[in-house]
């Protein structure tokens, strides 16, 4: 079964709308909810409350991957889906990004040269050092920070390694 949210369909009816590919059992969890939880009206903000009311509806959505990938892969600026806000997709676009700029660091590092890590770039770094094998010392000793350092920035690269595993699941021919 295709899944297709459609960006347009959705922005143009101000609410979030059931795609065709989607039936009864898997509809998005939006569906027939109060469009103004989700978009502004006239360009004002979501607020608090509203924000709320749909991360809500979004936590027990069957589609809410689907929806968050569609968003960040499109840049998605208005609105709440997948459960996060603009605010909180700029961030994941800029972490992914961030991600993607290490490349060469990492291996620049992994063949032994000494880089200058900067802190906003350490997550990902970390993540990709591990992921090569490293233990925690020899990141520490690299990156000259602490083991405990390690373990922070290793938190939060887990956040960007999940959200590229989603994309590149639900985008297999490329996303970035
Ligand atoms: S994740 Fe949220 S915004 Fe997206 S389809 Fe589901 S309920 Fe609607």
């Amino acid at each position: 079964m295709a899944n297709t949210l459609e960006v347009d369909n959705r922005r143009d009816a101000g609410a979030p709308v059931l795609p065709a590919a989607y039936d009864e059992t898997n509809a998005p969890a939006c569906h027939g909810a109060n469009p103004r939880i989700f978009f502004p009206a006239h360009e004002v903000p979501l607020g608090e409350r509203e924000i709320r009311e749909a991360k809500n509806i979004c936590s027990r959505c069957p589609v809410r991957e689907d929806c968050l990938a569609l968003a960040i892969q499109s840049g998605e600026t208005d609105g709440v889906w997948g459960g996060t806000t603009p605010a909180e997709r700029r961030s994941i676009r800029l972490q992914l990004r961030r991600f993607n700029g290490t490349k060469n660091l990492v291996e620049a590092l992994a063949r032994g040269h000494e880089e200058h890590v900067r802190p906003v770039d350490r997550p990902a770094v970390v993540v990709q050092l591990l992921q090569l094998g490293w233990d925690v010392r020899q990141v520490a000793k690299a990156l000259s920070i602490t083991p405990f350092d390690v373990a922070g920035a290793r938190a939060q690269g887990a956040q960007i390694l999940v959200y590229r595993r989603l994309l590149q699941r639900r985008y297999p021919e490329g996303w970035e």
